[in-house]
């Protein structure tokens, strides 16, 4: 059973201002970069372990956003926590792998808050038909005691292809968004030890198919989207839309204790049908929880019922 409070009198995470609520739905969870409390992490450094380019978008977001400084932590080889490449595999999920980085960045550079960003590929949760990036930023204070993920999800070019001949190979590759976004070459298939990755001109991609097809037993060569963040436009602005979101999320504070990441965390379900009255598997309000302390507010849905078509016993 999750327990709720009520907001106190005094307190709306969507409005900048003291001002009293009356109505508990008139505030929009999705809105809550409002705050009463002064700006936590002005002027403060925060740890970024990445040797892929992601200290440039998330410097400025964050930077504009909380006003904290980024140090770039690059004196440590990231790949040992998985590549896109396959060489070495991830351990543990997107956010384990997270976490991992974020703390040895912070291991490294001695800070007390640490950041780090990770990526997921796959097909499209929905329709499974078009591939789909899952971008998460987890930002670990250690003073506070404290960890706030954000996400952002968008599409891809995340693909690959094996050929034969420099035409299917140029094809590939404009679908793919070549050479902005870059590529990488393997022999026969996605399994060869040898790869040429970070190719960004067509000279450049020519001679890797060729070297590739040399090197080839049966005259097939695998070519596959470079994923690493500088080397894709794409996934750099979803990484952008990740850090707004994470921004937002640190700006809202717990009622409570004052902890920044008073977000979203889940929903209640059971809306009521419009016709029986029965609850649904539809969210009938979100829970917007705080992730230091025990606090947590309900927030309803501005419906009020579902569709009888989404009810188990009107139309089962
Ligand atoms: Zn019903
Ligand atoms: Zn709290």
């Amino acid at each position: 059973m999750i327990k709720t409070e009520e907001f106190s009198a005094d307190y709306c995470p969507k409005s900048n201002t003291q001002k009293p609520m009356t109505k508990f739905e008139n505030c929009d969870e999705s809105s809550q970069a409002g705050s009463t409390y002064p700006p936590v992490y002005l002027g403060q450094s925060v740890a970024l372990l990445t040797k892929h380019g992601k200290e440039t978008p998330l410097g400025e977001v964050l930077g504009a956003g909380l006003g904290c400084r980024i140090q770039h932590v690059s004196d440590y080889d990231t790949d040992q926590f998985g590549t896109f490449t396959r060489d070495i595999a991830r351990v543990g999920s997107q956010l384990e792998a997270a976490r991992a980085k974020a703390r040895m960045g912070m291991k490294l550079s001695g800070l007390s808050i640490g950041l780090a960003s990770e990526g997921a590929f796959g097909p499209d949760p929905v329709s499974f038909m078009l591939p789909h990036n899952l971008e998460l930023l987890l930002w670990i204070d250690a003073g506070l005691g404290i960890e706030v993920i954000a996400t952002a999800s968008g599409n891809t070019n995340f693909s690959h292809k094996t050929v034969s001949a420099w035409d299917e190979a140029k094809l590939f590759a404009e679908s793919a968004g070549f050479p902005e976004h870059y590529l990488i070459v393997r022999p026969d298939d996605q399994h060869h030890p040898q790869f040429r990755k970070g190719l960004s001109n067509w000279d450049e991609f020519n001679g890797a198919l060729e070297w590739a097809l040399s090197l080839s037993s049966a005259g097939k060569v695998f070519i596959e989207t470079d994923m690493r963040a500088f080397a894709n436009p794409t996934r750099m602005l979803t990484i952008r839309r990740a850090a707004a979101a994470l921004v937002q999320k640190l700006h809202s504070r717990c009622p409570a204790c004052a902890a920044p990441g008073f977000a979203n965390s889940g929903v209640i379900r059971g809306l009521p049908c419009e016709d029986c009255g029965q609850p649904t598997e539809q969210a009938r309000a979100d829970i917007i929880a705080c992730v230091r302390c025990t606090h947590q507010i309900l927030v309803n849905r501005d419906r009020q019922f579902a569709a009888a078509g989404n009810c188990d016993y009107c139309n089962p």
